[in-house]
């Protein structure tokens, strides 16, 4: 028996991290420019040396299969897989315990749960969304954001008319075609929570609560920026759009000119605009909450006066916004240090429109959705986080093979995690790997142990060794 060797061809053919090949959810670096990505469609194809475009041409055999992810994605790989899965089991569990309940919605839908969800003139709909026709011909995306789904969902089922309100968590990948950066990803992963079916001030400050305490528990130390936006009425927000298009036009040579389109699609995004001229016009602009109406401003206010009394600490941003008319009142965002510039951890608000644009009744609702790829950035858990095996079971001689098989299937039965060679490994062999494997136990057994009914259990981080009779072993080992 010896350590066998990784088949050399499997090595092999596993090629080279290219220079250019970062910025996926599982990779740590910010993403550089990069040379023409086969698998992007968007990038250009870049000229031959005769300055013609290149195509690709059907007479030429294939090259090797590319074996690196598409632009923008990452494989999310052993031991940063472990830290990814704990970080969405404890938002799950968190969220479950304020009474939200998982739910599952496809990765692709019609295009149409978006273009009428989240509105035709956003970025996201606009530039960002994977769009494609199916076999049928019916046009289906890959989602970009939940809020959407989850009300299609809610209202295709009926949900609402069981139980009010309707509280879901969900935790699942998004995708949008978006210029890659670090924190910045086209396929990339919230955890969020949706809670319809209720006006009450009370229920923003429990989902807000729900957000900041999740975040907290995954080490992330948030900022909450909170505003609202109030509602689509000439006495609210549809009056506060005309003064603020009125201050837009008459400043509109100071504006950046990617903002000035802006004015007529949605004046209100000029508050998002990362332009410094902008920015600098947007100090100066009426702000929606020295116009929000009676209603508005007093939802607003118990909005914040829950907060204070749930101790949730908060900065007023009067510059937030959510720039779609189905969002309504409460808007807020958690934003977290060490990002750079892609420092918002979530984001969520007020959607009181959606359910009526998407042809539904008239059924308000609240959430946020949190991306996931930025709590892990942010220093959630530890790096090397290992796997719940404890023991490894080492077989001494062919012989306990089958015994050492029979004890780790007993461990695991119990509980415990365990694991055990497969490749034929020398005693020494074993204990490397056990090492390797991070496991706390070596559970060594031989003949001499089989004949004793008994085993020896070495503690790995002190070296210790003990002999456990067989029938000691899972309490031994228990926690
Ligand atoms: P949004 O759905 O745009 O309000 O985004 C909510 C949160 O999801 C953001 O605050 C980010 O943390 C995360 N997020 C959004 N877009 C991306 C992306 N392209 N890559 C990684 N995380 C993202």
């Amino acid at each position: 028996m010896s350590d066998q060797p990784v088949p050399a061809e499997s090595t092999e053919r596993v090629p080279r991290k290219r220079p250019d090949q970062t910025g996926g959810p599982g990779s740590s670096q910010p993403a550089e420019p990069r040379p023409h990505d086969p698998t992007d469609a968007a990038a250009p194809i870049p000229p031959a040396e005769d300055g013609t475009e290149r195509a690709p041409n059907p007479a030429e055999p294939p090259g090797p299969t590319e074996l690196a992810p598409p632009r923008g994605t990452g494989d999310i790989l052993p031991p940063e897989s472990w830290r990814r899965q704990a970080a969405t089991r404890l938002a799950m569990d968190s969220f479950a315990i304020a009474g939200y309940a998982p739910i599952e919605t496809p990765i692709f839908e019609h295009t149409e749960v978006f273009e009428r969800g989240v509105g035709a003139g956003s970025e996201v709909v606009g530039k960002e969304m994977y769009t494609f026709p199916d076999r049928g011909g019916r046009s289906l995306t890959l989602r970009p954001e939940l809020t959407a789904p989850v009300m299609r969902a809610v209202l295709g089922h009926n949900l609402h008319r069981a139980r009010l309100p309707v509280k879901l968590a969900y935790a699942g990948p998004m995708f949008r075609q978006e210029r890659p950066q670090k924190g910045r990803y086209r396929q990339f992963s919230q955890v969020g929570i949706e809670a319809i079916g209720s006006m009450s001030p009370a229920i923003d400050a429990e989902v807000i609560e729900v957000g900041d305490r999740y975040l907290r528990e995954a080490g992330v130390e948030p900022t909450l920026l909170l505003n609202s936006i109030g509602h689509l009425d000439p006495g609210c927000r549809t009056g506060y759009l005309e003064h603020l298009t009125e201050y837009l036009v008459a400043n509109q040579s100071s504006l950046a000119p990617v903002d000035i389109e802006r004015i007529s699609l949605n004046p209100l995004r000029t508050f998002d605009s990362k332009e410094s001229r902008t920015i600098e016009v947007m100090r100066r602009a009426p702000l929606i909450t020295d116009h929000l109406c009676d209603d508005c401003r007093s939802h607003f206010e118990a909005v914040q006066s829950h907060l204070m009394k749930l101790e949730v600490s908060y900065t007023l941003d009067p510059h937030l916004v959510r720039g779609l008319d189905y969002y309504t009142r409460t808007a807020f965002e958690f934003t977290a240090g060490g990002l750079g510039s892609q420092n918002a951890v979530g984001g969520g608000g007020r959607y009181d429109g959606l359910a009526e644009s998407l042809g539904g009744q008239h059924l308000p609702g609240i959430g946020f959705a949190l991306g996931l790829d930025r709590i892990l950035l942010s220093g959630f858990g530890s790096k090397d986080q290992s796997g719940p095996v404890a023991a490894y079971v080492v077989a001494i001689g062919t012989a306990a093979v089958e015994q050492a098989l029979a004890i780790a299937t007993r461990l695991r039965a119990a509980g415990i995690g365990a694991d055990l060679d497969f490749l034929d490994r020398s005693v020494k062999g074993q204990m490397k790997d056990a090492a390797r494997s991070g496991c706390r136990w070596a559970v060594i057994v031989g003949d001499e142990e089989i004949a004793r009914n008994n085993v020896t259990l070495k503690d790995l981080s002190t070296g210790e060794q003990e002999t456990v009779a067989f029938a000691e072993l899972v309490s031994r080992l228990e926690p």
